[in-house]
């Protein structure tokens, strides 16, 4: 197993009165794909709005290879090699398939625009865009206004869009939410394959159990904004609050 990439400790986030995340330790290893459960309403994206600095915690550090990257913007996380996608779509729909996976890339060039400059430099990154076109089935679809695309393409491009600029550490906010059984085993395998490869760690938010059972090796479940319990698959799947958290939703 590989190196602990990214990590928090005591990390705790309020809106108004009410304590959303209440002081959680969470750690995610390379070379493995780790999953954040639990039921609506739990802190699972506002947790990855925290990991990825678009919410300040109240208290708690976030540590990227053992730097304290508490205060890093966003962009500077990008620059970092920390993406992300969004449960809600946040593909640009005027735009073309083709330009939607390009744009994440940018923030990548900083104040340094020289970068654009170095013409190999950019066409291998714009290479790399195009492979992951072929990767994700939207070649044939590149020149498409995004917006016209299905929805489970759409989801695919969303992902495009956090992976494109090979990160270290990706989080996949529900990834196949919203996609036919079809759509939601292609994304799926793509994931896999990804995560094999082995440039990118994933961390998967999920709300369905039957995915994140297929798919990862380490499971958090987090439960009012707390860490209930981590594991593996077989662990979490017979751990008695988690079925019962679950089941409860269920009735
Ligand atoms: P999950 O992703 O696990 O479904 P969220 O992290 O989206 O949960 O939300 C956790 C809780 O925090 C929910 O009760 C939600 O209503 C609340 N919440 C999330 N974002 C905000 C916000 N910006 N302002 C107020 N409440 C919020
Ligand atoms: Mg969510």
């Amino acid at each position: 197993m590989g190196e602990v990439i990214l990590k928090t400790e005591g990390l705790t986030k309020s809106f108004g009165r009410f304590k959303a995340i209440d002081n959680i330790d969470l750690k995610f290893t390379s070379g493995i794909i780790t999953s954040i459960i639990g039921p609506n309403g739990a802190g699972k994206t506002t947790a990855i709005n925290l990991l990825t600095g678009a919410l300040a915690p109240d208290r708690g550090k976030v540590f990227f290879k053992g730097k304290d990257i508490t205060t890093l913007t966003p962009d500077q996380r990008v620059r970092h090699g920390i993406t992300r996608s969004f449960q809600i779509m946040n593909i640009f729909p005027m735009l073309t398939v083709h330009q939607n996976v390009e744009l994440p890339l940018f923030p990548l060039l900083g104040k340094n625009l020289k970068w654009f400059h170095d013409v190999s430099r950019y066409r291998d990154v714009m290479e790399e865009a195009e492979k992951l076109l072929v990767e994700l089935s939207l070649w044939d679809k590149r020149d498409r206004p995004a917006g016209e695309l299905s929805h489970g393409d759409q989801r695919a491009l969303e992902m495009g869009m956090a992976i494109a600029s090979k990160p270290e550490i990706c989080f996949l906010d529900e990834p196949s939410s919203g996609m036919n059984p079809v759509e939601r085993s292609a994304i799926l395998e793509l994931i896999k394959t990804l995560a094999k490869e082995g440039s990118t760690t994933f961390v998967i938010i999920e709300h369905d159990m039957d995915v994140i059972f297929s798919l990862s090796d380490w499971i958090f479940v987090m439960h009012k904004g707390e860490v209930l319990a981590e594991g593996q698959p077989d662990d979490i799947r017979q751990n008695k609050e988690v079925v019962e958290i679950y089941l409860g939703e269920e009735a």
